[in-house]
């Protein structure tokens, strides 16, 4: 049910929008990043990162308290502790889109592998998020905004299934 409370500043206004329609049981998500330009950042170890024009697919899973509601708000909001890479980049850029599922099986490897050997996606940001997997990276480039219809497709067509994924939109 909507709340009746006024939404004052962006940051209640994304809240109870994800409030309303994310919820905060585990799952898999992918964070959808439109870049403006091409941008220089230096991400912690991995060092400094040219990001293009265009736009950014980022893949992880929320297994912890608050589940993916929670993960997608931290993603949101600017002002925290730089933790992961994606904390970094994330500031460069706007979160236009998240998908997610409340799978109860970790889904974030298949997505990244599915998003790598995508033809809509031109290119990989080496070995970014995934330092404790065989993953290539869990963020991707594209020239054009990503489409969930697409990306459906493909995790039918490499037999992973793609029942149960919706998306949010701040
Ligand atoms: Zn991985």
């Amino acid at each position: 049910m909507p709340s009746a409370r006024p939404v004052t500043t962006l940051h209640a206004q994304l809240r109870w929008s994800l409030e309303q329609a994310v919820r905060t049981d585990p799952g898999t998500y992918a964070l959808i990043l439109r870049c403006p330009a091409d941008r220089c950042v230096k991400v912690g170890r991995l060092g400094k990162l040219v990001l293009r024009k265009g736009y950014y697919t980022y893949v992880g899973s929320a297994f912890g308290p608050g589940g993916v509601a929670r993960r997608v708000r931290r993603h949101c909001r600017l002002e925290k502790r730089m933790h992961w890479h994606i904390d970094y980049v994330r500031p460069a850029m706007t979160v236009i889109e998240a998908w997610y599922t409340h799978d109860l099986d970790p889904r974030e490897h298949q997505w990244a592998r599915t998003l790598s050997r995508s033809a809509r996606f031109d290119a990989s940001v080496n070995r970014f998020g995934s330092s404790d997997c065989d993953c290539t990276s869990h963020l991707f480039h594209s020239p054009y905004r990503p489409d969930l219809s697409a990306f459906r497709h493909e995790l039918d067509a490499s037999l992973m299934g793609s029942r149960n994924i919706d998306y949010w939109r701040p």
